[in-house]
């Protein structure tokens, strides 16, 4: 018998035209859609406004699968950390954040990275594959499961994709997963609270731009030199630090909309007032603003934090010359927060491959 479809990887306008290629009403779509997603109804059989037909057919080829939980940690910061497997079992991470304006989770987009960045865990176990529209949902719908069963007053409020993976390498998917997040019949999340961050990959950028979707946008940038990005993210020689600004350009006049430049603070490699002076040169013209983050160390890799008064004189000296400037709040520090520590840390474990 062939294996039977994940309800969850349709967004509303793929099953509306899926069951029109198959003969029933468009309309059924959105009936099932407020099932699922208002009421919590997983039975099509009490799909009762369902053509008896459409709920046998749903039966017979479509069932609804998550992610199961392999371990929780959870930070005294009210940060939680997810270690889910998938169908072939597969080790992802999702991590929940609470912030006083809402509950962010971070999104895995990939079963590791092919970008291969120096400095993050994710990029060291490589790509196997792209992950589902409906195994990213699956995550976020696992973190409200963990929300609901500790009766917390909030689901998720916001969704970042920068959990394991490049989201630009896995396009058609985020693009169907971004639709289950923000559509009024599924989780409603408002495009504002969605953002998507890509390390550069000018084309997608712009492919993204052209879509014209409010949700937000962030550049991995963390060197503002292209002999030193050079060092840290392979990616910049296929597509160096001008093509990267040419594309937010693009994507500032097809959007209207800001970027934001994540930058990671590296001890004596990029938090030098000579690199702040550098950045500002790269992004004058455009409209973006610049988050600082935290670097957590990861044994494989020689990198360090940046110490602390490094980050507030680069920080300062970025206000001082006009950019907007923040400084991210570190979260989980006492669990295994950097993005893929956790997943390299269970595969090493079991003795798989990097
Ligand atoms: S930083 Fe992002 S793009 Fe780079 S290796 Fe890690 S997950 Fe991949």
């Amino acid at each position: 018998m062939a294996k039977k479809l994940n309800f969850y990887d349709y967004s509303l306008p793929k099953l509306q035209t899926f069951l029109v290629e198959q003969g029933f009403k468009k309309y059924s779509a959105t009936q099932m859609f407020e099932w699922v997603y208002l009421k919590d109804e997983l039975d099509f059989q009490n799909m009762t406004n369902l053509a008896l037909l459409t709920r046998d057919y749903m039966i017979a080829n479509f069932t609804f699968e998550l992610p199961t939980v392999s371990e929780i940690q959870e930070s005294k910061d009210g940060t939680v950390k997810f270690l889910l497997k998938l169908g072939d079992n597969s080790l992802i991470e999702t991590v929940l954040m609470r912030y006083r304006y809402g509950n962010v989770v971070c999104v895995t987009t990939q079963v590791g990275c092919n970008m291969g960045c120096r400095f993050c865990a994710s990029g060291l176990l490589k790509k196997k594959r792209d992950l589902t529209p409906g195994e990213m949902l699956g995550q976020v719908l696992i973190v409200n499961n963990y929300l609901k069963e500790r009766a917390e007053p909030r689901h998720t409020t916001h969704a970042v994709l920068m959990g394991i993976g490049e989201p630009f390498d896995n396009f058609t998917n985020i693009i169907d997963f971004i639709d289950l997040l923000n559509n009024p019949k599924s989780l409603a999340i408002g495009a504002r609270h969605i953002t998507v961050s890509t390390c550069g990959i000018v084309p997608k950028i712009k492919e993204f731009a052209d879509l014209k979707l409010q949700v937000k946008l962030a550049i991995s940038l963390h060197a503002a030199i292209d002999e030193k990005r050079n060092k840290i993210m392979p990616i910049n020689k296929a597509y160096p630090l001008k093509e990267v600004i040419s594309a937010v350009k693009y994507y500032e006049s097809k959007t209207n909309k800001r970027v934001t430049y994540e930058y990671i603070m590296l001890d004596d490699f990029n938090d030098s007032l000579e690199d702040a002076q550098a950045l500002v040169r790269l992004i004058k013209g455009t409209n973006g603003f610049v988050n600082l983050i935290a670097y957590n160390p990861i044994a494989e890799f020689d990198y360090k934090p940046a110490v602390r008064d490094h980050v507030y004189v680069f920080a300062n000296a970025l206000k001082k010359m006009g950019v907007q400037t923040t400084i991210r709040k570190d979260f989980g520090n006492d669990i295994d927060a950097a993005c893929g520590q956790l997943r390299a840390k269970m595969e090493k474990k079991n003795g798989h491959d990097r």
